[in-house]
């Protein structure tokens, strides 16, 4: 059989641990026998990083910026043990981190639906994605523990001298005060990552804040979606038949709980912590979420949302069989190669993907999946496979 060719390369990052030995096994195994793969590799293992003082991560985001489309591995974000253990120069920042402030992307987490594995939400039938907003407000925050008595003021003072000032509160004992921002320029990137996403997948996009009670700052965010919308997206939703939503986060809640799933919701930072984690752990597992990184100017990086599974990895050096989930690294190479066939005209490309995550449901499906799902299925007598016997089991599907 002859290969499917492909015209542009990947950015292929490369991670660490037990994700990185998934990593080998779905390329020789899922994709290679069919795909004459083409990508720029980039190793973002944690030895690379350090060898070359973390240039090697800027790179990797510069190639996504010329080609388009990555495909991340799960990488280790270094901390004091960390930096024990592989002897680092140095405690490295997040690889997501610093390719995210370098594309200004916005993050959307999806999970995988499968038979089998049903959502606690009983009338969730399709995915809810949420798009965090990944800059500023409580994360940026200054906090002063007021000691006691006295005034707190808030004051701006322009380039200019122009000064605005606003009374926080008189106290008379002591308390707790909190400065937060955010910035006009980061609203309107995040806003263009979720239209553009929405158009991309043909899902209607809701987003929330409370600008009842924060009438200036809520509200801001609230009047740059609307203008970037309706500037920029409003013709192009509708001829997509999609719409954009705009409601009270109290009341996104509400109605979330009630739908029955298959659209975005663009959340502010702390509320998209939030909420994805309740979300993700609503769909089942960590292991069957799929992310995907998208730049305001149209440029995807698609990853699993799980970590490097450190401790499957050490069980792997012990030489003990591992059963660890490949489907989310899977679904980040089909997300990857879909796009690329999108974007070059290739639809037997994107058909490939579309089989491949086929191929991978239908092995759940069929009651063969590897541990963290067997604990959680519907199926009766799931059959545990390990690592490399489920990556097999899709294959022979294949
Ligand atoms: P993790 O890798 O997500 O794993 C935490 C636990 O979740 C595992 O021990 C395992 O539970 C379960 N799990 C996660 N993914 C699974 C899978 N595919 N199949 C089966 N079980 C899975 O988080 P971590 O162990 O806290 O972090 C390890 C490293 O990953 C850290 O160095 C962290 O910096 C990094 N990390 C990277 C990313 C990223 O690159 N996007 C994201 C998060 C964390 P059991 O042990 O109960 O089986
Ligand atoms: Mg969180």
């Amino acid at each position: 059989m002859a290969k499917i060719e492909m015209k542009t390369p990947l950015v292929e990052m490369d991670g660490d641990e037990m994700t990185r030995i998934i990593w080998q096994v779905i390329k020789d195994r899922l994709i290679c026998p069919y795909v004459d793969l083409k990508t720029e590799y980039y190793d973002l293992g944690l030895k690379r990083r350090d060898e070359t003082d973390d240039a090697i991560t800027v790179e990797a985001a510069e190639a996504t910026r010329r080609l388009g489309v990555a495909v991340k591995c799960a990488t280790i974000t270094p901390n004091a043990a960390r930096v024990e253990e592989y002897g680092l120069k140095e405690m490295w920042k997040s690889p997501n981190g610093t390719i995210r402030a370098l594309l200004d992307g916005t993050v959307f987490r999806a999970p995988i639906l499968v038979k089998g594995i049903q959502p606690v939400v009983r009338n969730w039938e399709a995915p809810i994605t949420i798009a965090r907003h990944a800059y500023g407000d409580v994360y940026k925050n200054v906090e002063i523990r007021v000691p006691g008595a006295g005034k707190v003021e808030l004051m701006y003072t322009g380039e200019d001298g122009a000064e605005i000032r606003e009374t926080v509160h008189e106290f008379d004992g002591p308390g707790v005060v909190q400065g937060t921002h955010n910035l006009d320029a980061s609203i309107a990137s995040f806003a263009r990552s979720c239209f553009t996403y929405a158009l991309d997948t043909k899902q209607d996009l809701w987003f929330s804040t409370k600008d009842t009670i924060s009438k200036t700052y809520d509200h801001r965010f609230k009047d740059v979606f609307a203008d970037v919308f309706e500037a920029e997206y409003a013709d192009a939703f509708a001829e997509a038949g999609i719409e954009y939503f705009y409601t009270l986060i109290d009341d996104a809640v509400a109605r979330v709980m009630k739908a029955r799933g298959g659209f975005i919701w663009a959340c502010k930072n702390y509320d998209g912590d939030v909420m994805s984690d309740m979300v993700s752990s609503a769909f089942g597992s960590l292991a069957m979420m799929t992310s995907v990184l998208v730049s305001p100017a149209g440029v995807y990086e698609y990853e699993a949302a799980h970590g490097t599974v450190q401790r499957h990895y050490y069980k792997h050096l012990k030489g003990e069989s591992t059963s660890t989930n490949s489907v989310a690294t899977i679904f980040a190479w089909t997300g990857a190669l879909r796009k690329r066939g999108e974007l070059d005209e290739l639809p037997e490309l994107a058909a490939f993907a579309d089989r491949l995550e086929a191929a991978t449901l239908a092995t759940i499906e069929a009651g063969e999946m590897t541990g963290d799902l067997a604990r959680i299925t519907t199926i009766p007598n799931p059959k545990v496979l390990s690592t490399e016997g489920f990556i097999e089991a899709i294959a022979g599907r294949m």
